[in-house]
């Protein structure tokens, strides 16, 4: 059945998801798995959200689609609300994440090209990952995701994870941006710490070098705060948010200072389905549910208490598990055995968990989660380990 596709993915053969509900999801054959993948961070209220489906039934019912050539109400209603609750000024409306930070890199490109100087190159950090297009991979510089689609290096600079010194050295005159994730997700779960974040943010004041924040995964409510960077203290000039930003719709986001967004001038950039009236209708819907009193400090009591769950299960079954990271209901969770195993496993027990980077599992629950399918959770990953410790893996 699935000849006509490229392969360029390997889904689980024997699952057909036909419907899902909450956190639950409901194969053709009528299974049900309890899923923390979200659809990657993307589903971020579970599937089919009462309130979500509703506001798109009734733009739909009314306006999918015009055009950016006729003003759009729930585009300017969503980015006035992204602005009042973000460092930000001026806001870009896109599809996919990848589009976003192709857009904070022209953003960012086109500003110092403005100023008149010669900065085009962008700084990024090991385990990076910004997206699949032409751009997005190489600011990410993995090879497996470059090989075969470019020469060259497109204007990237690459080093190490949380290394000042090899920073401060890879900025020069030619240095426009520095572009990380505030969480790292497919590289593997990890937080940047406050203490350099500070570091790069004095030094992009010290130098003219603008920060950009991939929060494509790790923003809207994932941290348990709306945006990640408002855990640190520390603020870019230019953020790329997209995932949850939906709830399972289609849209993403490029948020940036006054300065730099009003650059972006006429004719500079464009989208054709971008900002669009029903992914706005969708996306503002979602903002209610993340800004709703109690849903915040419900992913961070939810996400330490799920963390100390894992530390127990990993302190239980050291064979097959180590230590857990990450921050509000991002989690990574090191295997000590593949990690492919682990998830396979947890499939077969009914419980759906993402790959990513350094041998993790990640568990990226709704952000509205209940206290008892994390203990579900937890209960089928003991029944993983002793599983796994008993076939000898
Ligand atoms: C998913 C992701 C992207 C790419 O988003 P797409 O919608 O797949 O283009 C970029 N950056 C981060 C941090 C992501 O998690």
């Amino acid at each position: 059945m699935r000849a006509a596709l490229m392969p360029t993915f390997a889904p689980a053969t024997e699952m057909v998801v036909v419907r899902g509900k909450g956190p639950f999801l409901y194969t053709q054959t009528g299974q049900k798995y309890l899923d923390f993948v979200s659809g990657v961070a993307v589903n971020c209220f579970g599937h089919a959200h009462p309130g979500l489906t509703q506001v798109l039934h009734e733009q739909a019912q009314t306006l999918w689609h015009s055009s950016n050539m006729f003003r759009v109400p729930q585009a300017e209603r969503l980015a006035k609300r992204l602005v009042k609750h973000s460092f930000g000024d001026r806001v870009f409306f896109a599809n996919t994440g990848a589009e976003a930070i192709e857009t904070a890199i022209k953003a960012a490109r086109l500003y110092h090209f403005e100023s008149n100087n010669q900065r085009q190159r962008i700084i990024t950090f090991s385990n990076a990952f910004h997206g699949r297009t032409l751009a997005t991979i190489a600011a990410g510089q993995n090879p497996a995701h470059m090989q075969g689609f470019m020469r060259g290096d497109f204007g990237f600079d690459q080093i190490p994870f949380e290394d000042i010194h090899a920073l401060q050295a890879a900025v020069s005159e030619h240095t426009c941006a520095i572009l990380l994730e505030p969480i790292q997700g497919e590289g593997g779960v990890r937080v940047f710490s406050k203490q350099f974040l500070r570091a790069v943010r004095a030094l992009c004041d010290a130098t003219g070098v603008l920060l950009i924040f991939d929060e494509i995964q790790c923003g809207i409510g994932r941290s348990g705060k709306l945006f990640a960077y408002q855990t640190t203290g520390v603020a870019p000039d230019i953020m790329a948010i997209a995932k949850g930003l939906g709830g399972g719709f289609p849209i993403s986001a490029c948020i940036t200072r006054e300065p730099i967004g009003v650059k972006m001038g006429l004719g500079s950039h464009g989208s054709t389905f971008g900002g669009n009236p029903l992914a706005c209708a969708v996306a503002n819907k979602v903002l209610d549910l993340v800004l709703a009193e109690q849903l915040l400090t419900g992913v961070l009591r939810h996400g330490e208490y799920f963390q100390t769950q894992l530390s127990g299960l990993a302190t239980a079954h050291p064979a097959i598990f180590g230590a857990s990271s990450g921050k509000g209901l991002m989690i990574g969770l090191t295997c000590n055995i593949p990690n492919t195993d682990v998830i396979n496993c947890a499939r077969a027990n009914g419980l759906l968990i993402g790959i990513s980077g350094n041998n993790q599992v990640r568990l990226l629950p709704p952000l509205n989660i209940e206290k008892i399918h994390i203990d579900t959770a937890i209960a089928i990953l003991y029944s993983v380990a002793i599983q796994l410790e008993s076939t000898g893996v």
